[in-house]
């Protein structure tokens, strides 16, 4: 009779990126690597602490969400002149809170809409230095309701960068989750768990952005909380089904 219970809480933090050209040159980081540098390891107070970073002074962040906006005001804090924030779609469509997009237009960040990047260039040792990117417009709404960004023909155009974060959201990683035999997994490749965290493996849990996508702490701690209690019930009904008869009528 199994006794023992796991609870999988990895997250989501396997950055997306674009595809294209350019992407691997120097000076291109996702924003979790970019925002893990700058907080966790503390390059922000660089010398005391000795993680590098890439400090430019054209600073684009692709993508328009809260994780795009914390990006964008950690470039202002480590003294980048300007910084773009690059959306395919417009204002209205921007996943970010209202709060974050004022607060990021009061530290004077530039929005650039309607911009999708083509290709990223370098300066020829291997570094970025612009990004060639293409129009777009609104078309009919796409599968999530939002109206499709669609290409406008013959308008490419260059924004000069030295620094590119890319904050396009993020998935999964599928390390755990295809090593473990039989755990059920949806199209985004994130657990599927029900209302108390329990997945197709009897004695595994799962709760947190694994199983919703990129989500919210309270939402991860919430999961955390059920999946909790929804363990205890289970061992104590596990321990009381393998005890002895005359244990359980004494
Ligand atoms: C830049 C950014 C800003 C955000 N801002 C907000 C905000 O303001 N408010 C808000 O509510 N939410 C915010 N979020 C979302 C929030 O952080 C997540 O929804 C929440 O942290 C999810 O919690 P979790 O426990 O599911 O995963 P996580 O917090 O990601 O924790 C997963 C942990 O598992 C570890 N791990 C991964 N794989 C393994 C493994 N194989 N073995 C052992 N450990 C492993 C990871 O290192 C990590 O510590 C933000 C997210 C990002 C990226």
């Amino acid at each position: 009779m199994p006794d023992d219970a796991v609870f999988v809480g990895v997250g989501a933090g396997l950055p997306s990126f674009l595809g294209v050209p350019g992407e691997n040159l120097g000076g291109v980081y996702s924003a979790n690597e970019y925002l893990t540098r700058a907080n966790l390891m503390r390059a922000f107070d660089f010398p005391n602490y000795d993680t590098p970073i890439v400090h430019g002074r054209n600073v684009c962040v692709i993508g328009g969400g809260n994780v795009a906006m914390d990006a964008a005001r950690t470039a202002v804090r480590l003294g980048s002149e300007r910084v773009t924030i690059v959306y395919r779609r417009s204002r209205t469509e921007l996943p970010a809170r209202l709060e974050e997009i004022h607060h990021a237009e009061e530290e004077g960040i530039v929005f650039s809409m309607l911009t999708n990047p083509v290709r990223f260039e370098g300066d020829g040792q291997g570094r970025v230095s612009r990004i060639v990117c293409q129009r777009m417009e609104l078309g009919e709404p796409d599968a999530s309701g939002r109206r499709r960004p669609v290409p406008v023909p013959d308008s490419e155009f260059v924004i000069e960068s030295d620094l590119v974060i890319v904050a396009i959201g993020g998935g999964a990683n599928p390390l755990l989750t295809r090593t473990l035999p039989g755990l059920a997994l949806n199209k985004w490749g994130n657990i599927v768990a029900d209302a108390n965290g329990r997945t197709s493996v009897p004695g595994v849990w799962a709760g947190g952005d694994i199983v919703t996508g990129s989500a919210t702490v309270i939402e991860a701690m919430g999961a955390g909380k059920k999946a909790a209690r929804d363990i205890h019930r289970w061992l104590e009904e596990e321990q009381a089904a393998s005890r002895p008869a005359w244990v359980a009528a004494s």
